[in-house]
């Protein structure tokens, strides 16, 4: 199977991490780690979350062109790098990208082959409840974090599925039904199709 490119958004607190982390193991995934000008939050390490860099080291990534896509989100940067992406999507994997809006529409902008799916909280209180309940941000960064929810969940028509996580391992099995269909199409057996028509 030729590789496919995957990518999850969706509004703070909808639980993206936890579902990506959770993919079937048997699906060929590959999950791209970003690299960000946040400083990690309790917990998170350096190569497994995120690759933490400075502002100056982000800039000159950036520069070089090994970005497939960034984006600035809370006054952070955030980056998926370009190498990985291309390299695991020619070996044939299937590469999830976790990143929000605005890098995903740059991504499809470039490749329209992307799968662009939604995950959002069964409801608005769910998500606000969620946010504060992680504990892991301080109360004006929760706030600004639930209006930026409200910014993204009005793009949701620009992408192919909408996956409501009201529960992690219904929102798993979505995700893993859609790579599935979406490896059925005909337009991503073009190889398979050539040897019939030969
Ligand atoms: P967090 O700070 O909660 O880890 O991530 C904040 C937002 O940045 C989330 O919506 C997350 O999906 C997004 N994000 C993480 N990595 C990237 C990336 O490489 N590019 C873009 N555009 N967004 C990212």
């Amino acid at each position: 199977m030729r590789g496919m490119l995957v990518i999850i958004s969706g509004p703070s607190g909808s639980g993206k991490g936890t579902v990506v982390k959770r993919l079937d193991p048997k699906k060929n995934y590959a999950l791209s780690i970003s690299i960000t000008t946040r400083p990690p939050r309790n917990g998170e390490v350096d190569g497994k979350d995120y690759f933490f860099r400075t502002k100056e080291e982000f800039i000159k990534i950036r520069e070089n062109n090994q970005f497939l896509e960034h984006a600035v989100y809370m006054d952070y940067y955030y980056g998926t790098p370009r190498n990985y992406v291309q390299n695991q999507i020619s070996e044939g994997k299937v590469v999830v990208l976790e990143i929000d809006v605005n890098g995903a529409l740059q991504v499809k902008k470039k490749f329209s082959e992307a799968v662009l799916i939604f995950l959002m909280p069964p409801t608005i209180d769910e998500l606000n409840r969620r946010l504060i309940h992680r504990n892991t941000e301080e109360l004006g960064v929760i706030e600004d974090r639930i209006k930026r929810a409200h910014e993204e969940i009005k793009l949701i028509n620009k992408y192919d599925y909408l996956v409501i996580n009201d529960e992690v391992k219904n929102a798993v099995h979505d995700i893993n039904t859609i790579v599935e269909a979406e490896s059925l199409k005909p337009s991503r057996c073009k190889d398979l199709i050539k040897c019939f028509e030969e």
